[in-house]
């Protein structure tokens, strides 16, 4: 189990906005986290990468106590995050966007990775020039998933990838995170749109503002009565 999460709870200012969750991520497979605005979700995604620190809980990575661990080399053990809104250096180019996502690393493929993320993404390969806050929202999420595979990780975490994309680039977006895990990175996603989370997820979890309240199979929480009645407006 390369992603264990237990009893994990975060509060900003005392405010507590995380109330003890607990959930894993299976080796090779998507996982996925579906719930409405200010759940916590993305609270949950900075306390796994550092950038927030829990109140209390456990956070382990094959075997590693990941709360021992800083930021960055949290990313050079296998973890990567494609952050919610992208955030990408809108004045920077699509090139140097993605040769950030390889801070991280002290080997020398980084060139002929970046050839490779070029091939995969054609579209950024023919935009490589052009300056990332120029790029369509679709355009961007590609360059945060890019970016994000720069730091070759085990372990890719995605922030609502959906967010605010057209239905067919959506699509793309969907089909391109699904090919990522089929060469063998597992994928943490979470995402407020459940109709496309539960169909890529190997397995699932609900959360509301008091934790996990469901899991299953992607299809086991699309047949869900009731999860189809407040998730997905059935
Ligand atoms: P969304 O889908 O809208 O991003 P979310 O489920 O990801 O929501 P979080 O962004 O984790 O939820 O926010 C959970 C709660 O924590 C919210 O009430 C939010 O206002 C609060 N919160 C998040 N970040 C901070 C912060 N830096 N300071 C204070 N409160 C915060």
């Amino acid at each position: 189990m390369p992603l264990k999460v237990t009893n994990l709870k975060i509060a900003y200012k005392g405010i507590q906005a995380v109330h003890g969750v607990d959930f894993q991520a299976e080796d090779g497979k998507i996982t996925v986290i579906i719930g409405s605005n200010g759940v916590g979700k993305t609270s949950i995604l900075k306390g796994i990468m550092g950038i927030v620190k829990p109140t209390a809980g456990e956070i382990e990575y094959n075997g590693v106590d990941l709360l021992k661990l800083s930021s960055s080399k949290r990313t050079s053990i296998g973890l990567s995050l494609c952050p919610e809104g992208r955030q990408l250096f809108p004045n920077m180019t699509v090139q140097e966007n993605l040769e950030l996502g390889a801070y991280a690393r002290s080997d020398k493929g980084v060139k002929s990775d970046l050839h490779d993320i070029f091939h995969k993404f054609p579209r950024l390969s023919e935009r490589r020039s052009q300056k990332a806050g120029t790029l369509s929202g679709g355009e961007q999420e590609l360059v945060a998933i890019a970016r994000a595979l720069m730091a070759k990780p085990k372990l890719l975490i995605l922030d609502e990838p959906s967010w605010g994309l057209a239905p067919i680039m959506i699509d793309e977006v969907v089909s391109i995170i699904k090919d990522i895990n089929a060469q063998g990175t597992t994928i943490l996603l979470i995402e407020q749109n459940a109709n496309i989370a539960l169909r890529m997820a190997d397995y699932a979890y609900v959360m509301d503002v008091s934790g996990i309240v469901a899991e299953g199979t992607g299809q086991q929480l699309l047949n869900d009565e009731k999860v189809r009645e407040v998730y997905m407006g059935a």
